[in-house]
């Protein structure tokens, strides 16, 4: 592996400095037809080769997207093949959108391989053989295994990424799949025997993998936005469905504003060592009567209830949670259902957090 650096610092995704602790590695494929790292990676530092266009992605939103990975993996300006990484590995990317259940934004290292028309196999076996080798490198840095590895199209599968096809559309023009990737990042890891990695490709994982497709994909009823204001006392920027969550680690949730494209919701927050709050409809963080839930002081808990338009059966929910502080996120609360380990609500008594995210499904 060659693997260079030009950290994308210009990029939105860089600025907002969010972290993570990498638990996997995305594969994607660019899915456009040009091999050279300057396409993506910029300015020319003298091996990468002059992008004329000035379109590459050291730019605040690469063609109007939020989108920025750890690396790419193309060829320079000589010709020869690269890795360069382009984020710092464990900042929060901007690779996966969102799936049904979550975003491999915020748990997988992600890097780009550059396609260019598929049907060059030496091409293929060089940029395959690069990425093999670096993601034995993440892996070891790391602490993870081959089985920690996905790609973009399997990412949707278990709905933690939106619906791309990546790297399924190109690998298998050379006899390759993601089993056989990671096989070989295996063989680079020196572990098991042989014959494991040797299986036959007869679609079944292995016994110890996790489950594919843990719930089934399905698509947001009606879009969110939310937002929380933190004890600093600043308002957060706002997000959308679970593409991100609102929220900064460390900083305790004290107020929380949340919007629906249809239907309507109600909501509230419960202070902590205190009582619950009125519940609220709006969304205006300049309204403080009905536009946000929340009176300046740290919250421990919210709920909130969705109400589905006239005529649609059947009910859509609000699917919801928090994050105890710098801690992982406990499980989802549907509405205001209990039992199903439901509390009627997200969050604990007594127990500051910083991350929230909600999403209206169907289910
Ligand atoms: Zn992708």
């Amino acid at each position: 592996m060659k693997l260079c650096k030009l950290i994308l610092t210009e990029n939105a995704c860089y600025k907002t400095g969010r972290k993570i602790t990498p638990k996997g590695i995305m594969v994607h494929s660019t899915g456009a037809n040009n091999p050279n790292l300057c396409r993506y990676v910029g300015p020319n530092d003298g091996q990468l080769g002059e992008n004329k266009y000035g379109n590459h992605w050291n730019q605040d939103k690469p063609g109007g997207s939020y989108v920025c990975v750890h690396a790419f993996i193309g060829k320079l300006a000589d010709g020869t093949i690269a890795t360069y990484q382009t984020l710092p590995w464990d900042w929060r990317g901007w690779h996966a959108g969102n799936g049904s259940i979550g975003s491999a934004n915020d748990t997988h290292i992600s890097f780009e391989i550059c396609e260019d028309d598929l049907t060059d196999s030496s091409y293929f076996a060089a940029v395959y053989r690069e990425a093999v080798e670096l993601c034995a490198y993440l892996c070891k840095k790391y602490g993870l295994t081959e089985k920690d590895i996905l790609c973009h199209s399997e990412g949707y599968e278990r709905g933690i990424a939106s619906n791309h096809g990546d790297v399924m559309h190109w690998f298998p023009k050379f006899g390759k799949s993601m089993d056989t990737f990671r096989a070989e990042v295996k063989k680079l890891l020196g572990g098991g025997s042989s014959g494991e990695i040797n299986r036959p490709d007869n679609g079944k994982p292995d016994a110890g993998e996790k489950p594919i497709v843990p719930e089934k994909p399905a698509s947001f009823y009606a879009d969110t936005e939310y937002c929380v204001r933190g004890k600093k006392g600043k308002w957060y920027p706002a997000v959308k469905n679970l593409e991100d969550y609102a929220g900064v680690p460390g900083d305790a949730i004290t107020d929380v504003a949340i919007k629906v494209s249809k239907g309507s919701m109600k909501y509230r927050v419960h202070v902590k060592d205190g009582d619950w709050l009125p519940y609220v409809t709006g969304y205006n963080v300049n309204d403080h009567k009905n536009g946000y839930a929340g009176n300046g002081k740290v919250i421990d808990a919210i709920e909130v209830y969705y109400f589905t338009p006239d005529g649609i059966k059947p009910y859509r929910k609000a699917k919801y949670r928090v994050s105890p502080m710098n801690g992982s996120y406990w499980s989802w609360q549907y509405d205001n259902e209990k039992g199903n380990n439901q509390d009627g609500y997200a969050g604990s008594f007594g127990k500051l957090i910083d991350r929230f995210q909600i999403a209206i499904i169907t289910e």
